[in-house]
């Protein structure tokens, strides 16, 4: 008997390969698309009549490399604006699963 064999495909994007960020509401599903460059997360979902609050306090602005934390989600937005602006000695890459994956026997 041959065992199965699974072939991962996997996707490596760095910083400057994000063309979009996209907010989606948990409430009502609605998506805001924005650039990274100029990306900034409304404190409320954008559709009326929708009361899901989305964010609850103020970013804490990365200017620098030393600059603290207040929000995670404010300071990941911000900060991929950030590096994606700077040349620094190496670059973030994230990879993905491609769920494309095959598997053959
Ligand atoms: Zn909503």
């Amino acid at each position: 008997m041959i065992p199965a064999v699974t072939i991962e495909h996997s996707v490596i994007v760095g910083l400057d390969d994000i063309k979009a960020v996209i907010f989606e509401c948990r409430g009502c599903k609605t998506r805001l698309v924005m650039s990274p460059d100029s990306a900034s997360i409304p404190h409320h979902c954008p559709k009326q009549n929708c009361d899901v609050m989305w964010l609850s306090g103020k970013a804490s602005g990365i200017t620098n490399d030393y600059e603290g934390t207040s929000s995670a989600f404010l300071n990941l937005i911000s900060a991929i604006e950030f590096l994606r602006k700077r040349n620094g000695g190496f670059r973030v890459l994230f990879e993905f699963r491609d769920e494309r994956s095959a598997s053959s026997s």
